[in-house]
């Protein structure tokens, strides 16, 4: 009992010493931010490449590999996992802090001061990849037939070849897209609603 006391304990002061680090991790976001997901955020990753946002994501990243893709490529950590965050090598980081999708993406925009989402599909969910325009004929043995007769315009991703159109993405995860970020910009208008995204200071 005494042990998970101490791991209680161990995990608020981490908590606080991330917070403290928060205000000049963020320094370095720019206007066009770029991420690198942990292990746990595979569904996280495939929702913000939806959105658009370069992000690097593989289940098999090591912390270490994590941290080095951070700092060399400049990109922001996004991880709910405070051992890792507190780490002094850890410099550009957003800690998630809740497991609850909707809040984490809410949580991403507002700490880099994204008004937007930068380009909804127009990302493979699976690369990364930025999609290319493809001739609609190139695509008639590749896709559904009735796909191919009911949609005019085509992507195909350079890396992996997979061919999408827009049913690929549902309108549903367009519709939450747009939700979220009408909650960020109304939030950002209600001083009170949006404190709890300021780093904490304390005394
Ligand atoms: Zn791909």
């Amino acid at each position: 009992m005494g042990n998970s006391e101490t791991r209680r304990k161990a995990a608020v002061v981490r908590r606080e010493r991330i917070r403290a680090k928060t205000a000049a991790a963020m320094r370095g976001a720019g206007e066009r931010p770029r991420f690198v997901a942990d292990v746990m955020l595979g569904k996280l990753a495939k929702w913000l490449r939806i959105a658009g946002f370069d992000v690097l994501y593989s289940n098999r990243y090591s912390d270490d590999a994590l941290i080095a893709l951070s700092n060399k490529e400049g990109r922001i950590l996004l991880s709910l996992d405070s051992r890792l965050l507190v780490r002094k090598s850890v410099k550009n980081f957003i800690f998630l802090e809740s497991g609850n999708l909707e809040d984490q993406i809410k949580r991403i925009l507002e700490s880099t001061h994204s008004g937007m989402f930068p380009s909804p599909l127009s990302r493979c969910l699976s690369c990364n990849e930025i999609l290319a325009d493809v001739p609609r004929e190139s695509v008639r043995d590749r896709v559904p037939a009735y796909v191919f007769r009911t949609q005019s315009h085509f992507k195909r991703c350079p890396q992996c070849g997979k061919i999408f159109w827009s049913g690929t993405h549902s309108r549903k995860a367009l519709k939450t897209l747009d939700k979220i970020l009408a909650d960020v910009r109304s939030r950002e208008h209600d001083p009170a609603g949006a404190s709890f995204l300021q780093p904490t200071r304390r005394a």
